[in-house]
């Protein structure tokens, strides 16, 4: 890493009152990694290294934004493509135990390189939809907190999201900006899959300005078991919202 794109990776730490100095060299090597794995697999539409470094790297990051990622918790990142936001977690969070999960297996198999290339031991990438993992014993209710970032509408998201969750855990949803009419549907979504929303979070990634929210829904009672619907239908069918 060029000491621009360093001072760019601190100043975005700083802002979280995040110490990442220990962590540089797994950040440069996660960047050449992501470099000469993009040009393989066609991995993310970001290639130079102040938009790695911003938009992958510091945005990732933005998830502990709050404080809901402070802990010993099992934490699945729901569509995490080539390894976002679990791996820049990962590499600053090594208590989490985290799941990256994908249905795309090429994105999976680089997220596991990657992960073992970095000794992240305590991340464990899974292939699968939402859909299926939210309907299996050995998923559905079994996590502390679940993130997702720039996956689907809020509703959408919800729906995927909270049957993973056990009672008492934590969505954080990382989304661009958010309109009041997606917000809504979520709210009411979140009520029909046995959540809530506590938080949005409006603010903007330093040096480039760009809008990003976060939205922190609480799972309070358990999912009722039709949730999620069979593969593809929350997308195509969400909850109290107009699909695309
Ligand atoms: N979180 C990453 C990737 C976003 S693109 C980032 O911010 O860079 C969205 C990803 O979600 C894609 O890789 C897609 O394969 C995955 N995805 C979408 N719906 C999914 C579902 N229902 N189950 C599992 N993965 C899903």
């Amino acid at each position: 890493m060029t000491p621009e794109g360093l001072a760019l990776l601190r100043r975005g730490a700083e802002e979280l009152q995040l110490d990442v100095t220990p962590h540089e060299a797994q950040f440069a090597r996660l960047l050449a990694l992501l470099r000469s794995g993009n040009e393989r697999l066609n991995l993310t539409a970001l290639k130079t290294e102040e938009d790695i470094v911003l938009k992958h790297f510091v945005d990732s990051l933005t998830t502990l934004r709050g404080g809901h990622l402070d802990g010993a918790y099992r934490t699945l990142d729901l569509g995490t493509g080539a390894g976002f936001p679990a791996l820049p977690l990962a590499i600053v969070r090594p208590e989490l135990d985290l799941v990256p999960l994908d249905s795309i297996r090429k994105k999976i198999d680089f997220v596991r390189d990657t992960a073992a290339e970095l000794g992240l031991s305590h991340v464990t990438p899974q292939v699968g939809r939402a859909e299926t993992l939210g309907q299996s014993a050995e998923h559905r209710e079994q996590y502390d907190r679940v993130v997702a970032r720039a996956v689907a509408a809020l509703p959408v998201l919800a729906e995927l999201a909270l049957p993973l969750l056990r009672v008492g855990g934590v969505f954080v949803a990382q989304k661009g900006p958010l309109s009041d009419e997606e917000l809504e549907a979520g709210r009411r979504a979140a009520g029909e899959v046995g959540g809530r929303v506590t938080e949005v979070d409006a603010f903007t990634l330093p040096v480039s300005g760009d809008a990003r929210t976060l939205i922190v829904l609480e799972k309070q009672r358990p999912t009722p078991a039709r949730y999620p619907r069979r593969e593809g239908v929350p997308t195509h069918q969400p909850l109290f919202w107009k699909a695309k």
